[in-house]
């Protein structure tokens, strides 16, 4: 079976090759205009798409070898995401099942980053545990096959990404922020600065708390001192990380003793974040768990997480008419 997935939920125009459940290509054009406006601008996001998604997929399609008339089925995102970057992608989807006579498989952005687990080798047996984190989603999800999945627990308020890219800005970091805090974390101390947990009940999870608690102790601090930030950067980092990775590890150990579910991964833009990296396999040694990590390249959004799931869904012959329109948001 030989899949083109595409992706464009958000910044990232991304094409990938799957051939017989294998990934051969994995193209992501990643849209830096944002950076100057310190998010993502939803107008700007869907011009990008449009420059990007030609030279993308022709890219994709090279790269793996295929010529697009080999192709047995043509997948997409179809939500959740911004509106007009879904458009682009789902149109030039059906514009190409329509062209080339072939199915079209609509794809869940939310269900394809836990399926991110997988792509490779070793995968997760069932039933599964995935914390997906990311820019705008904060869930764990209760996987009990490929195609069925329900979430069990999810953000009240801001998601885990969004509180990495709040915080970094707070600091005067560059958009999106995340990687950044990781970066300079690597040098600090954990626990030099304390942010408060919050009490959450049940398996949710609320970030908007610690962003408020950042910003008072920022304020209070450059009273004494107006470069503390810039004197203190890796331990802030440091402890900010070590907060959210902490709030988001003590609730996934809650979700694993109250489901009896060892197999535990992580996937989303987050899921990079080596810190809760690390986490993960140091509470898999200390409960038993067998731990899975997307590869680097499938944390953040891709489109061979796409046309994983659309592998899934070819066999299961869930295919979809030209009239599917994509959507903001999806439960699933
Ligand atoms: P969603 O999937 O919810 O629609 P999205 O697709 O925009 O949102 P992703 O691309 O999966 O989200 O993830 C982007 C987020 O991941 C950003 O908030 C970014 O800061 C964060 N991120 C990426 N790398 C790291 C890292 N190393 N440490 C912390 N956060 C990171
Ligand atoms: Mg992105
Ligand atoms: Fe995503």
């Amino acid at each position: 079976v030989k899949i083109l997935a595409i992706e464009s939920s958000c910044d990232e125009t991304s094409a990938s090759v799957l051939v017989d459940g294998k990934i051969l290509s994995n193209y992501i054009a990643n849209q830096t205009i944002h950076e100057q406006y310190g998010g993502v601008v939803p107008e700007l996001a869907s011009r990008a798409h449009q420059e990007n998604i030609v030279p993308v997929v022709d890219y994709a399609l090279k790269q793996a070898g295929i010529r697009k008339e080999e192709l047995d089925a043509i997948a997409f995102t179809q939500a959740p995401g911004l509106i007009g970057a879904l458009l682009v992608g789902s149109c030039f989807a059906k514009s190409l099942a329509l062209a080339l006579n072939k199915p079209l498989i609509a794809v869940h952005h939310m269900q394809a980053h836990v399926l991110a687990n997988f792509i490779e080798d070793p995968i997760p047996s069932f039933p599964f545990l995935c914390l997906t984190v990311s820019g705008g989603h904060t869930q764990i999800v209760r996987v009990d096959s490929p195609l069925q999945m329900k979430v069990i627990g999810e953000t009240l308020d801001d998601a885990a990404g969004e509180a990495f890219d709040k915080s970094a800005k707070l600091l005067g970091l560059p958009y999106p922020g995340g990687p950044l805090i990781d970066k300079y974390a690597k040098q600090g101390d954990p626990e030099k600065f304390k942010f408060p947990e919050p009490q959450i009940p049940e398996l949710n999870f609320s970030f908007s708390g610690l962003k408020t608690s950042i910003l008072y102790f920022l304020q209070e601090k450059q009273k004494l001192d107006p470069d503390f930030v810039q004197h203190h950067m890796a331990d802030i980092c440091a402890s900010i990380q070590h907060r959210i990775v902490s709030i988001l590890m003590n609730k996934l150990k809650k979700a694993s003793k109250e489901t009896g579910i060892k197999q535990i991964g992580i996937a989303g833009g987050v899921s990079a974040n080596s810190g809760l990296r690390t986490a993960l396999q140091s509470y898999g040694e200390k409960y038993g768990w067998k731990t899975y990590i997307p590869k680097f390249e499938y944390c953040t959004d891709n489109a061979a997480m796409i046309a994983i799931t659309a592998y899934y869904k070819y066999q299961a012959k869930e295919f979809v008419g030209l009239d599917a329109v994509p959507g903001a948001r999806a439960a699933f």
